[in-house]
């Protein structure tokens, strides 16, 4: 997906504040922080929504991430919470499936 900014970012084209990598995901800082920490979680390979991913394997590596983004930032004891927002519904507007990571503060709640 050459146009795709999370694409981009992955192949490195792009510059973010990554902040984990392994051979099939990347996280790094979200650009408009909405916590005082937030990670945006991708796979490398672009798919459009949660729904497309069909790789098992990708799964598994992204809540590997997620376990040692945790420990990484210290963020185990406390938590954190995951959101992904598919489709227009869900309120999705980068058209690469991520996975958002919050935390370092006792978050609102919205809806859940
Ligand atoms: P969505 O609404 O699609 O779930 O979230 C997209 C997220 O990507 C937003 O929180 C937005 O701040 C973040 N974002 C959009 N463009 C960039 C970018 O170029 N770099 C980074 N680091 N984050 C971005
Ligand atoms: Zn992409």
């Amino acid at each position: 997906m050459s146009d795709c900014i999370f694409c981009k970012i992955a192949n490195k084209e792009i510059n973010s504040e990554l902040i984990y990598e392994n051979d099939n995901i990347v996280a790094f800082k979200d650009l408009n922080p909405r916590a005082k920490m937030h990670f945006l979680i991708i796979p490398k390979k672009h798919y459009d929504t949660i729904l497309d991913i069909d790789d098992t394997k990708i799964m598994q590596d992204i809540f590997k991430a997620v376990k040692e983004i945790a420990k990484k930032y210290n963020i185990d004891e406390k938590g954190f919470r995951l959101i992904n927002n598919c489709k227009e519904d869900g309120g999705q507007e980068v058209m690469h499936m991520h996975i958002h990571m919050l935390a370092g503060e006792k978050l609102k709640t919205t809806i859940i």
